[in-house]
């Protein structure tokens, strides 16, 4: 593969250039500031007012009088209620507004949107490994699936002489994986929420960058065996194999077993059956197929007030794109669009869709009141540095992500993507485990828009960076892989920075560029969402 993306970097927007706000909605009582290092007292904004205070970047600036008890709209919607009289020219920060309440969830409009169709965006395609479910990999991985915690050791172990002895010797196959997690015993594995870790571990398994070579180590007692996790049928690719008289359905090494007579016999069976899998591996040959075959996970992390007006919009642009090339585009974070919602399901494509995104909110809503939390639990310190006063602004930032095609499936915590085209995928907002959960649905590219910044990567799929700011991918400039802030500082348009994106997407999913993340080989842990109690 070549070297890496490359960062675009042009000029940083500096403290001494020309005042600039962003205002996105004609209703906007407020803009934010978009310079460098923010503007100072007494600053004439271009056609609107002075400044009372010094603002700092990203953060918002009352452009009217705003009454105690008025709405402070941005997005066009309300983000809070001004708790006294806000002057024209103030710095509108946190302290200054009460969060409105969470939209409830009955009444919504359910497929009251049914704009017209995008056209159809043929010609685009990708090298991909084709698989013998029909799913397309960007990347040729051997991943050892473990049952349970207890073997991480000893899989992490074997992995490292896998990668040091037997790799090389198979240079069409990128990278051996373990999937370490935590869950597998010391677990309520029949409590009803169970489903949910287990059925993501099995469904990351899956994933279309391994190949349907699917190797379990298990420890032997844990509570989630082997045939629980995948049971006979749920892999399609092994079963052939059996079919034809090859081999076993599913391929255990469990270290419990009589024959395992000291540690390195059992590093030694580990590694004998890693062989077999990458010798296979290795056969595979990359092919020319539609970039209909992209499964793209979108998703943000310490976001700013930028990422809803530079990156998200990109991204969103994007997802229309591939949504046009027929691919499939999965939008999560639940806690993050759940102030969002009366958009999203009157986008659905029918009301059973909407209904099973009210489903996934209401079931959301009861697990943060179990802990005594609302969806305000979500936004950081950061965040707040960054400008965003509170989770309605930020959502309105997020969401944006889902471009404006019909929203056509929803998949619960760990399900599997079903259909082509825009899915609501049901995850919590952290990074890693949005990121675990989209890996189960079948994701074989990833984007992460980025304003704080974060190193954040995966080992199983390419991850795409993208920076809200043009200071963060100056500074960050062999961390981020496209720079949005350009659209900030005027140099580019939403839609030219979501084309770069797009193109970008069918480079390294043809492994023809690599990401940053995986340069440096960055990745973060897999984390496993367990609404389930543990013994
Ligand atoms: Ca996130």
């Amino acid at each position: 593969m070549s070297d890496p993306v490359t960062t675009a970097s042009s000029a940083a927007r500096s403290p001494a250039a020309p005042p600039l706000t962003l205002r996105m909605h004609a209703l906007d009582n407020v803009a934010i500031v978009a310079n460098d290092g923010g503007l100072p007292a007494g600053t004439a904004l271009p056609g609107g007012p002075v400044l009372r205070d010094r603002v700092p970047q990203g953060h918002k600036v009352a452009l009217v009088d705003i009454a105690a008890g008025a709405p402070v709209v941005r997005y066009g919607i309300p983000i809070g209620y001004a708790l006294r009289d806000i002057p024209d020219g103030s710095w509108v920060h946190e302290r200054l507004l009460r969060m409105p309440e969470a939209r409830g969830l009955d009444g919504l409009p359910k497929a009251t949107v049914q704009a017209a169709p995008l056209p159809p965006l043929a010609g685009y395609t990708f090298e991909g490994y084709r698989n013998a479910d029909g799913s397309v990999g960007t990347r040729n991985i051997l991943a050892l699936t473990q049952t349970v915690q207890c073997v991480a050791g000893v899989t992490d172990f074997a992995v490292r002489r896998i990668k040091t002895e037997l790799l090389p010797r198979f240079p069409n196959v990128d990278d051996v994986v373990a999937l370490e997690h935590d869950y597998g015993c010391g677990v309520a594995i029949d409590a009803p929420d169970a489903v949910v870790p287990i059925r993501t571990l099995r469904n990351i398994s899956l994933n279309p960058n391994f190949g349907g070579e699917v190797m379990v180590v298990s420890l032997g007692c844990e509570k989630l065996q082997p045939e629980r996790l995948l049971p006979p049928g749920s892999f399609a690719i092994a079963d052939e194999r059996q079919a034809a008289g090859a081999e076993a359905a599913l391929d255990v090494v469990c270290l419990q077993d009589d024959a395992h007579v000291g540690f390195m016999s059992m590093v030694e069976s580990i590694m004998r059956q890693a062989e077999a899998h990458l010798a296979r591996l290795d056969a595979r040959r990359r092919e020319t197929v539609p970039a209909s075959e992209l499964v793209v996970g979108v998703q943000c992390g310490g976001s700013d007030a930028f990422s809803g007006v530079t990156a998200n919009p990109a991204v969103g642009f994007c997802t229309d794109l591939l949504v046009r090339a027929g691919a499939s585009v999965m939008f999560s974070e639940v806690t993050e669009v759940r102030d969002g919602i009366d958009q999203l399901t009157a986008r659905a494509t029918t009301p059973e869709v909407a209904e099973a995104m009210i489903r996934e909110m209401a079931w959301y809503d009861a697990y943060l009141g179990r802990g005594r939390v609302d969806r305000s639990a979500n936004t950081t310190p950061g965040n707040k540095a960054g400008g965003l006063s509170n989770i309605v602004e930020k959502a309105m930032g997020s969401i944006v992500k889902s471009g404006s095609a019909p929203i056509s499936n929803v998949l619960a915590p760990g399900e599997k993507l079903r259909a082509k085209g825009l899915t609501y995928a049901a995850t919590p907002a952290s990074d890693f485990i949005c990121g675990t959960l989209q890996l189960a649905a079948g994701m074989n590219l990833h984007v992460f828009t980025t304003g704080r910044g974060t190193p954040y990567g995966l080992a199983a799929v390419p991850v795409i960076k993208v920076a809200t700011r043009t200071d963060l991918a100056r500074r960050w400039h062999d961390l981020m892989d496209v720079n949005a802030g350009t659209i900030a500082d005027g140099d580019t348009t939403v839609e030219e920075v979501g084309w770069q994106l797009f193109r970008l997407m069918l480079d390294v999913a043809s492994g023809r560029k690599k990401t940053w993340a995986e340069h440096w080989k960055l990745h973060n842990a897999l984390v496993l969402f367990n609404p389930a109690p543990v013994t």
